[in-house]
């Protein structure tokens, strides 16, 4: 491994852009679905701002995470700083390693080391275009993803963690230079190892494309856009999105059983107004899955679904 020290960031990057992934993912943090903190790391320990993650390097051309342990003090469950090592020869918190640092079969001593130092979750930034290989090296080394924390270089499409963009996933990105310091997005792997009594309790998952089979066409009705749907288990879903607000996703009480790999007759039918006046503004209904009976389910405006189950002739 080479001994030259480079400094995390100078990384020449293909350019994969999927901004319609970019933003999905960028939704999901705004919406505070995903877990994520900032993190800084600069040559120039004064140059980083203030915040709640700094890096500096142990050893290498700029050494500084003693200035930045300084400047910036760590303290339990708010703020931490990350010692870098440009070799994966030394124990540190974060190996950089990129060209001129070492190379992906570097890690697994790297991590050896760190973890033998007592970090529990050794940290390797490397190019994105080198993921797969440093997993490669490290799942060769019988080290599992579990164990570590994976920061890749990804620049030129915004603040986003790689997954979402055409490279493999990592647990965090450094995704910009701004000059004078490198500013990284970590994800919720990251927020949880360095600030576990902050984390809260993950929410509950949100139905995904598959789970939930969508039987209706969405209808508009009162400023928002509804659907029914059946889940795998065959229990019937109330969707409704309000755009750009919020959606909400309710169970149909008493709509079980139903066949999802039989799509059952199933419709979705915002009444009109009179009938919206006396209190019944959407309503659906399936065939159980036996073909014995039909269910039909009413929702009053802003109240919970009531259904009725009729025998079939
Ligand atoms: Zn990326």
């Amino acid at each position: 491994m080479s001994f030259v020290p480079m400094r995390a960031g100078h990384v020449p990057q293909l350019a994969i852009p999927d901004r319609v992934l970019w933003q999905a993912h960028l939704d999901a943090v705004q919406a505070g679905t995903v877990q994520t903190v900032t993190a800084y790391d600069s040559v120039n320990a004064s140059a980083m701002p203030a915040g709640k993650v700094h890096m500096g390097y142990m050893n290498g051309r700029y050494q500084n995470i003693a200035q930045v342990e300084q400047l910036f003090p760590p303290k339990a469950g708010s703020s931490v700083d990350i010692s870098i090592t440009v070799t994966g020869s030394a124990a540190a918190g974060m190996f950089d390693c990129e060209t001129g640092n070492g190379v992906p079969g570097d890690c697994p001593t790297f991590w050896r080391l760190a973890r033998n130092a007592g970090f529990e979750y050794p940290i390797i930034y490397c190019p994105a275009s080198w993921t797969t290989a440093v997993r490669s090296a490290m799942t060769t080394a019988g080290i599992a993803s579990t164990q570590y924390l994976l920061i890749a270089a990804h620049y030129g499409i915004g603040a986003h963690i790689c997954g979402s963009c055409g490279y493999p996933e990592s647990d965090g990105t450094q995704w910009t230079d701004v000059g004078t310091y490198d500013i990284s997005l970590l994800g919720p792997r990251f927020v949880a190892a360095l600030f576990p009594a902050n984390t809260p309790p993950a929410p509950p998952a949100p139905p995904k494309v598959g789970d939930l089979m969508l039987c209706s066409q969405p209808q508009t009705t009162h400023g928002a856009t509804h659907f029914v749907g059946i889940d795998s288990k065959g229990n019937g879903f109330h969707v409704r999105v309000v755009t750009g607000k919020s959606t909400s996703v309710e169970a149909i009480k008493g709509f079980t059983g139903l066949d999802p790999a039989a799509p059952p007759s199933f419709g979705l039918q915002p009444l009109n107004e009179s009938d919206a006046t006396a209190g019944q503004v959407l309503s659906a209904g399936a065939m159980t899955a036996d073909g014995k009976s039909f269910i039909h389910a009413v929702c009053p405006w802003g109240g919970p679904w009531s259904t009725v189950t009729t025998a079939l002739p």
